[in-house]
């Protein structure tokens, strides 16, 4: 067992899969929840596995040893200053947040120094949401990205290799990052890709010389994976977008550029140019292939389907 009592706030698809993979890893000696939805709190009773499950989060977070924050990424600060004088002092705070530089400076203002703040964030998911889209293998063989603050202090480094050793119980690698470069890395990796699916699916909905109904009946492969990913929660993606507006505007003017040297050799018929760049990125996707990284969801033996999940973005 590594923490005594963790508590996680706001236990939709990644909160309820951090509670999951701790029971089933026995990380945790016992687990409460704080949700404001009263709907994802009776699921989560329903599922068995915390011993307390509220919509007080101040009471949630007592006695905890470790508290995650898996609310969307806008909530974190204000959840933060709701629970922060019932934290106990020594506890280890963490998120799992889709940005690190703002979702840390609003925990950080909002939390006292007598805790220990890691930020965080498991390279896992799906476009799923809610407790019951959780599932304990989620973070098996991905990446979590710890950014731990400048801090040197060897109890605070006790609180980040312990954080980690946690993740790794959960079956997870953890690699340690500057919150600005993982800014800049995920907003290549999965920001702009999301807002790139949400474009095209509002421009094919748009066109007026295309029916709904046409776009449906002849989606192929290429649209189809773009619906999915523009299905994802569009309130954690709101967030996302406004908590990350400076990479994200950084990579888009970059890919902007890029569209119009490829728009250029489309029109003058420079098909070495495509074929190219075709070429050098088809070997970016063998190298996810080899790194193991191609799906979301690796094949642990359950049937995803019944589950209502889906593959990772
Ligand atoms: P989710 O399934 O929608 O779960 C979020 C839960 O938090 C919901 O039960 C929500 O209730 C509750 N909540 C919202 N605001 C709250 C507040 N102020 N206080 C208490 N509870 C609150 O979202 P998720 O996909 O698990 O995402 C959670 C976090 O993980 C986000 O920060 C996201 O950036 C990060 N993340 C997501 C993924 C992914 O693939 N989904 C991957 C990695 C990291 P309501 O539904 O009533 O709002």
């Amino acid at each position: 067992m590594i923490y005594s009592r963790m508590a996680v706030i706001g236990c939709g698809l990644i909160g309820s899969s951090v509670i999951r993979a701790a029971r089933a890893a026995g990380t945790v000696g016992s687990v409460a929840v704080g949700d404001a939805s009263e709907a994802h709190r009776a699921e989560i009773e329903a599922l068995g596995y915390a011993d307390l499950v509220t919509g007080d989060l101040a009471e949630a977070v007592a006695d905890a040893d470790l508290v995650v924050f898996a609310v969307p990424v806008l909530a974190m600060g204000p959840a933060a200053a709701t629970v922060a004088a019932a934290l106990k002092p020594g506890a280890t705070v963490t998120d799992v947040g889709s940005v690190k530089v703002g979702v840390a400076e609003s925990l950080r203002a909002a939390l006292p120094a007598s805790v220990y703040l890691v930020p965080g964030h498991p390279i896992a998911g799906t476009e799923q949401s809610g407790p019951a889209a959780g599932f304990a293998e989620l973070f098996r063989g991905r990446w979590v990205i710890l950014t731990p603050e400048a801090d040197d202090r060897s109890a605070y480094r006790d609180a980040v290799n312990r954080l980690s050793d946690f993740w790794i119980a959960l079956g997870a690698q953890v690699d340690i990052m500057d919150a600005a470069h993982h800014d800049l890395v995920l907003a290549v990796t999965s920001h702009l890709p999301h807002l790139i699916a949400y474009n095209i699916v509002g421009t094919a909905a748009d066109m007026e010389e295309v029916t709904r109904a046409e776009v449906m009946k002849y989606s192929a492969g290429g649209f189809r994976d773009f619906t999915r990913i523009a299905a994802s929660d569009p309130t954690m993606w709101r967030d996302v977008f406004l908590a990350n507006r400076d990479a994200v505007l950084e990579v888009l003017g970059r890919f902007t550029e890029d569209l119009q040297a490829l728009s250029r050799a489309i029109r003058w018929g420079e098909g070495d140019k495509l074929f190219d760049l075709f070429t050098r990125t088809r070997d970016i996707r063998r190298g996810i292939v080899a790194a193991g990284q191609e799906s979301a969801e690796p094949n642990f033996g359950r049937d995803r389907a019944a589950s209502g999940g889906g593959p990772k973005p």
